[in-house]
């Protein structure tokens, strides 16, 4: 899948990365939308985030569609609409210096918990 990530002072590019898999407490998010952050302005003025520096992954303001649900989840169901907390992720606060960035095409919420790492939220809310 593709992954937008800050690769040098001033760069981003679109990097190639595996897609996530779920483990049995996960939550595959197929990213629908993503806002710009003053913050990801910063994080590439400065050539990314140590120990991630040259290979940042964005992406912190998103929404999209529950793609997979591991065995173990039951408050989200294949096909709801989420908003994610990147706070709450397991992996590093995505978008901001974690493993993973939702500027991408998918991103796995690990352990995800509705209300903690993502919020369901309406179908008929415009992408
Ligand atoms: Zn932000």
């Amino acid at each position: 899948m593709k992954q937008v990530q800050v690769t040098a002072v001033g760069e981003n590019s679109f990097v190639d990365v595996d897609q996530p898999q779920v483990g049995r407490q996960d939550v595959l998010i197929k990213i629908k939308a993503n806002g710009i952050c003053g913050s990801d302005t910063f994080y590439t003025s400065i050539g990314g985030i140590p120990p991630r520096q040259g290979h940042t992954p964005l992406g912190h303001e998103a929404a999209g569609i529950v793609a997979d649900i591991g065995s173990d989840v039951d408050d989200v169901s294949i096909g709801d609409h989420v908003v994610i907390n990147p706070m709450a992720a397991e992996d590093g606060i995505i978008g901001n210096g974690g493993v993973q960035g939702a500027l991408s095409d998918y991103v796995n919420l690990i352990n995800a918990k509705a209300n903690r790492n993502f919020r369901i939220i309406p179908k008929n809310i415009p992408w």
